[in-house]
């Protein structure tokens, strides 16, 4: 049978049979709605236990009043949430890390719900960290955590980048600065991934830095490459574009509507002694597609034979989604117009509220309208370092497709 949670001292927090299985299946939020009964005076961030209504124990975590989400488990049984329990959760987030991205040296650390501790997020790069807070229960024990990752990962320093609007939901600030160590140059760290060498600017570049969660992506669409003209559409760093020159690409063209991300993804072509066969272009690659699809335009440049769309997410809620589609379609419509016959297609899609079949039908609704016809030759999900959860549906929100425009037969 298992412990009562009475048993541990900690405040209970009963909820609801229909959200107990839920989270008995591994889903570590307990939402306002789901809660049957809580101790009056309840201090946000103290630790409670969550029960069933057979008084099962569901795990322990910080309870916070001010957010809908009013509980995030931390632990299934009743632990100590201090130093040495971020230190073995870390330590064994970075034991997936090492089976699955062996050679890495910048990658995701902790993932949030997908390793156990919701609401943390921490990136390394190279010998730096990156940490986001985006909990309550969290940001109180962040001394703890900072002191776990000092002893796990000896870095050279820790940066804070807590930005994300998800904070707001917990009553708290924007938090960002040096916790840790020290840094000279945060603005132009370089790191390595794949072997190649990328600028990074942790203070202020995206997410917290570059989107460590396409890098096992970069190799795999880099194989399409091989003496391809290649098209990079929403480039950032260089990061397809890139990997596709080292693998032989003819000519990479990256396209980004950001001078800075442009003028970085040139630097990096540099560095890695690729900038003879790579250009960049600051460009809305809406409007740029568009202008280049025009039929006049086409029957003077020669089509791409690798084309990448990575784009920001589309939507940020439900509510959004057939506006996201449309968007999504029309994108495909225009890329596959310039696209030569036999040439590939890969295409990615980071909006949470657009699954994969959905996200498939708009291609699929994109190639009828360009009347071509696709054929599927590789699928893609997020790096192994962003795991999934199936239980925690909320881990899974990168997906990609390549495709092959087929060629007519004669
Ligand atoms: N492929 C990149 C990540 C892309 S993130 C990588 O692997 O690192 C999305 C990028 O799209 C950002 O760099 C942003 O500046 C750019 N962007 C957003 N909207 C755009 C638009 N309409 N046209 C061109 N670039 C855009």
């Amino acid at each position: 049978m298992s412990p009562a949670a009475s048993d541990s001292m900690l405040p209970v927090v009963t909820i609801r049979a229909r959200d107990a299985r839920r989270v008995a299946a591994g889903h570590p939020w307990v939402f306002d709605g789901a809660l049957e009964s809580a101790p009056s005076g309840l201090v946000d961030g103290a630790i409670v236990a969550v029960e069933d209504p057979s008084h099962r124990l569901l795990g322990i975590g910080p309870y916070n009043g001010k957010s809908r989400i009013r509980v995030r488990l931390l632990a299934r049984q009743s632990v100590a949430i201090d130093v040495d329990f971020f230190e073995r959760r870390i330590r064994s987030a970075l034991a997936v890390r090492e089976r699955h991205l062996p050679g890495a040296s910048s990658y995701r650390v902790v993932n949030s719900e997908s390793d156990g501790l919701s609401g943390l997020v921490v990136d390394r790069y190279e010998d730096v960290l990156v940490l986001q807070i985006a909990s309550l229960g969290l940001e109180q024990r962040k001394a703890a955590i900072v002191e776990a990752l000092a002893r796990v990962c000896k870095p050279r320093a820790i940066l804070e980048r807590s930005e994300g609007a998800s904070r707001r939901f917990e009553g708290l600030e924007p938090a960002s600065g040096l916790l840790a160590g020290s840094l000279e140059s945060p603005r132009a760290l370089p790191i390595r991934l794949n072997g190649l060498q990328f600028e990074v600017d942790l203070e202020a570049g995206h997410k917290t830095g570059l989107y460590l969660d396409q890098q096992a992506n970069y190799e795999a669409v880099a194989r399409f490459a091989r003496g391809a003209r290649v098209l990079d559409c929403f480039s950032f760093l260089g990061g397809f574009g890139l990997h596709a020159a080292r693998a032989g690409a003819a000519h990479v063209r990256m396209l980004d509507q950001s001078a800075e991300a442009v003028a970085a993804s040139l630097r990096n072509a540099a560095a890695n002694g690729l900038d003879g066969r790579c250009e960049a272009e600051v460009a809305n690659v809406f409007d740029w597609l568009k202008a280049k699809s025009r039929a006049e335009v086409r029957e003077r440049e020669a089509p791409w034979d690798l084309i990448v769309l990575d784009p920001p997410s589309f939507t940020r809620s439900r509510s959004s989604v057939p506006d996201a589609l449309r968007g999504y379609k029309e994108i495909h419509l225009r890329a596959l117009r310039l696209l030569a016959p036999g040439g590939v297609l890969a295409t990615f899609c980071c909006s949470h509220h657009v699954d994969a079949q959905a996200f498939q039908s708009a291609i699929q609704a994109a190639a009828f309208d360009a009347r071509v016809v696709l054929r599927r030759v590789a699928c893609y999900s997020q790096s192994p370092d962003h795991p999934v959860v199936p239980s925690i549906p909320e881990t899974e929100y990168l997906k990609g497709f390549a495709f092959e425009k087929v060629e007519e037969g004669g």
